[in-house]
């Protein structure tokens, strides 16, 4: 398998201790995305090496996350992980783009995944517009599968001024059927398209305001994630 990398971080998964595997490769090359490092670094890696990185800080472990790139390019080795962390009684966090709707199923189908983190990266009838293929059928497919599987899911969208409207974001937290939905800031730095990078950044305070608008439009818990703030709960 090829990963980009590990980390152990507090952050990705709800204050839980984990060890964060970042899968390397994603077929999408959205303009405002921040992984490049981790979708082109191709350090290969056997299950066997991988399995004893997790074995070796176990004891302080609390979950496996799965990130990228795209997971899901790499299926099988996903899997292979996710059945080690079962068996040591560790929690499980996919990262995924959704456009995978089958390989998602296969891990869902074995109950590999505790929660899921899917972007909704666009309306699902708009996705070209913003990352350059129509593939909002896919994501909304891969929803559907997450929900009828029973995994608690959070959806979540990088808010780009130049690609999103606000009632973009109301239609996507219209659309999206999850516990949790979260508005990220975009940030300008160390994106794929060097253009964005002359593009500001979300107001922190405005767009916490726009997180708020959405309690109208979603179920869930709305939070809204900024450079400024961290992590907030809309109340
Ligand atoms: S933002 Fe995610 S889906 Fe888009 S190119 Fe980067 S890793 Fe792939």
């Amino acid at each position: 398998m090829f990963i980009g990398g590990t980390v152990i971080s507090s952050v990705e998964f709800h204050g839980n201790m984990s060890l964060v595997i970042f899968m390397s490769g994603c077929p999408l090359c959205c303009r405002f995305c921040h992984n490049v490092e981790l979708i082109n670094e191709q350090t290969e890696i056997t299950l066997e090496e991988i399995v004893e990185e997790i074995n070796s800080s176990k004891d302080f472990l609390d979950a496996v996350v799965i990130s990228g790139g795209e997971p899901l390019i790499q299926t099988s080795d996903v899997a292979d992980i996710l059945r080690h962390v079962r068996q040591l009684n560790l929690k499980t966090k996919l990262d995924t783009s959704g456009i995978y709707p089958e390989e998602l199923e296969k891990l869902l189908k074995e109950d590999l995944i505790d929660f899921i983190s899917l972007d909704i990266k666009a309306p699902f009838d708009d996705y070209r517009h913003v990352v350059g293929e129509d593939v909002g059928c896919d994501v909304k497919k891969s929803m559907e599968l997450i929900n009828e599987y029973g995994v608690m899911l959070e959806t979540r969208t990088t808010v780009v001024p130049t690609l999103h409207t606000d009632d973009d974001i109301r239609k996507i937290a219209c659309s999206a059927k999850s516990d949790i939905y979260t508005v990220q800031q975009f940030r300008n730095k160390n994106v794929l398209d060097p253009s964005l990078e002359k593009v500001k950044n979300p107001n922190a305070v405005e767009l916490t305001e726009l997180a708020k608008s959405l309690k109208d439009h979603f179920d869930g818990t709305v939070r809204v994630k900024t450079g400024e703030f961290g992590l907030q709960i809309i109340k």
